[in-house]
């Protein structure tokens, strides 16, 4: 067992739901910490009841975190340990803890990683998509119009993306994917990961977006959604859509132009909306 050091805060991964991943390490340090700090405090102490521990806790979430920061800084400048954990796997990640973590940098005090489960890494480390470049996107916004913005400004994005989602939403999302991103795309549902009911399924978005419509297994419980990045090649030079969207644009709406234009070049609409903005900015007018 590993003395853990004094005025630190360990920032300790927890499991994603198979509590069998919370490493010998994480347990080690939650048993040695003065405090620790909780999303929400019920579910960590029964975590840490599962491992024999009882410690205290003190909660830390979005809606406190900026409040509590002095005196956590206070509590490690007066020499206590701190452990950061969140309700499950990574703080940070889509979860609480950056405000914290970016005091302790200013003031340049140590912080330590626990590291563990992450449900986008898992996601990832199974969905067959490359894995080299990737883009973590977290939660897409829940209404619609923002979210198709959002999809907007990723549609040229040749990195994987990897999105946190909810099952309720899945089905509304790979719609507005295939219409954005084009319904071609490999991605991948990672669904219940660690848990009795885990399934990965694999396919175009039009494939998902068809079961996600018609599965009901499928859109429960939590899940992450990982799209393929756009083929590097298809957004090269194209001179004929150039001379499409020069005639469109200048007559038609943007959305009216890029409609016309992907029908009359027969390319994908992400491709033409991309272009289009570009030259509609005015930087490359053909
Ligand atoms: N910090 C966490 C991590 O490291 O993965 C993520 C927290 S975020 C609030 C919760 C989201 O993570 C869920 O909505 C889902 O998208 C994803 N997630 C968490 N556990 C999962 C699991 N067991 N299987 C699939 N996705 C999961």
């Amino acid at each position: 067992m590993q003395q853990i050091a004094a005025g630190t805060l360990y920032v300790v991964a927890t499991p994603i739901g198979n509590l069998a991943d919370l490493t010998p390490r994480a347990v080690d340090v939650l048993g040695q910490v003065d405090l620790v700090l909780a999303e929400d405090t019920r579910h960590t102490a029964q975590l840490l009841r599962h491992c024999g521990l009882s410690k205290p806790l003190q909660s830390l979430h979005e809606h406190n975190e900026r409040q509590k920061l002095d005196s956590i800084v206070q509590r490690l400048q007066a020499g206590e340990s701190l452990a950061l954990v969140s309700d499950a796997g990574t703080p940070l990640l889509s979860d609480p803890g950056f405000p914290l973590v970016r005091r302790l940098r200013e003031l340049d005090m140590p912080v330590i990683p626990i590291p563990g489960p992450c449900a986008a890494v898992a996601a990832l480390s199974v969905a067959g998509l490359a894995t080299d470049r990737f883009a973590f996107e977290g939660f897409l916004p829940a209404r619609s119009g923002a979210r198709r913005t959002r999809l907007e400004g990723l549609a040229d994005e040749t990195r994987t993306l990897v999105f946190y989602e909810s099952g309720k939403r899945l089905a509304g999302v790979l719609n507005d994917m295939c219409e954005i991103l084009g319904p071609d795309r490999e991605a991948a549902v990672a669904r219940e990961l660690t848990k009795l009911y885990e399934s990965i399924y694999r396919g175009s978005l039009a494939q998902l977006r068809d079961r996600a419509g018609s599965d009901v297994d499928m859109v429960r419980g939590e899940l992450v959604l990982l799209v393929q990045g756009t083929p590097v090649a298809e957004i090269a030079e194209n001179p004929e859509l150039d001379r499409v969207l020069g005639v469109l644009l200048p007559e038609l709406p943007l959305s009216q132009a890029v409609k016309l234009a992907v029908e009359l070049c027969g390319l994908r609409r992400n491709e033409v909306y991309r272009r289009a903005t570009e030259l509609q900015k005015g930087t490359d007018l053909p």
